[in-house]
């Protein structure tokens, strides 16, 4: 149809291309089976919303996504925005796994041209009222709005659309598992109808240039009994920084206090995050992070915090301005 906005789709893989032998296995499926070109086959309606244009950048399970590939997409897609014949939107299909991590990682480094809306499903392609078709014909939808280029990238699924930062996985098989603890979501969608409101303009933290490979972080989970030994395995490796995971309020065990202090001593940066889903980590509360020079994760879970600290750390933040990170991006 003419006058159409054109839409690019970036597939990466995930359960909305996956595909099992059976209608009825929801479970036993392989993750990134098909391309995009078999999805796009269901949704002939995408013709009515949208010229389409599509990639398939990579073809696999979310849970082996490397932070080389979040730079490597980055890439790809800030020079699908800056070229001549720049598409007005771009949709991303994805794993649900590791989705919040990606949609993160983009949201704190894409410049906000157009919209960039990412998708995935949670019953593969293969199976009877798989979620996938009608995620990505909202996803295009989406996609064909100008106003949303400002929010930054942004996450369908299940009729809603969220902000990257308010996302987690809150589910291993419902159908709407994507969505946020507290936040509520920017949008909802009656078919490919969205009730868009106004939207803030902002940039993102980290814009272009990237470097070429991000820092090793790594998370480190708090439990009854878990062992300093674990802070120490990190410094050994070689480390630039540590989320802790750590349970209520950003709680440090006292037997990780002298390990800590290695670890600061060595210069590894420590951001106090939380496993409990809501509430988030204030600078200052329940420890005194002035004091020890830790940083407080406010309201990132722990793989948006690692997320932010490698992309600090590799930007060369100052301490103060890496907490300025954190608080900002929540
Ligand atoms: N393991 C799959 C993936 O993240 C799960 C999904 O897409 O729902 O690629």
């Amino acid at each position: 149809m003419p006058g159409l906005p054109r839409i690019h789709i970036v597939a990466t893989g995930g359960t909305i291309t996956g595909a099992a032998t059976s209608a009825a296995d929801t479970a036993g499926y392989r993750a990134g089976a098909l391309g995009i070109e078999a999805l796009l086959a269901a949704i002939p309606e995408a013709a009515q919303l949208a010229h389409l244009s599509h990639e398939q950048a990579f073809k696999r399970d979310s849970k082996d996504f490397l932070p080389g590939e979040w730079l490597q997409l980055a890439k790809q897609i800030e020079q699908l925005m800056t070229q001549d014949d720049a598409p007005a939107g771009i949709v991303i299909t994805h794993g649900t796994d590791t989705l919040e991590e990606t949609a993160f990682f983009l949201a704190l480094t894409l410049p906000r041209r157009i919209p960039v809306i990412l998708t995935a499903a949670m019953r593969p392609a293969s199976a009877h009222s798989s979620d996938g078709p009608m995620n990505l014909l909202q996803a295009i939808a989406a996609a064909t709005r100008q106003a949303l280029a400002a929010a930054g990238p942004l996450i369908v699924a299940a009729n809603r659309l969220w902000r990257a930062c308010d996302v987690t996985k809150r589910h291993t098989h419902a159908p709407d598992a994507l969505g946020g603890f507290e936040a509520a979501p920017l949008a909802t969608a009656h078919g490919t109808h969205w009730r868009i409101p106004p939207i803030l303009a902002t940039q993102p933290l980290f814009p272009a240039p990237w470097p070429d490979r991000l820092p090793e972080v790594w998370i480190l989970p708090g439990y009854a009994g878990a062992p300093a030994e674990l802070i120490d395995t990190a410094i050994a490796s070689g480390v630039r920084g540590l989320v802790l995971a750590l349970t209520g309020h950003g709680s440090v065990p006292e037997a990780w206090l002298p390990a800590l202090v290695r670890a600061r001593s060595q210069g590894l940066a420590i951001v106090r995050a939380t496993r409990v889903p809501a509430g988030g980590v204030t600078p200052d509360a329940n420890f005194n992070d002035t004091l020890q020079g830790t940083l407080a994760s406010c309201g990132l879970s722990p793989w948006q915090a690692r997320i932010a600290l490698m992309l600090g750390l590799a930007a060369g933040l100052s301490h103060e301005a890496l907490q300025n990170v954190f608080t900002s991006a929540s």
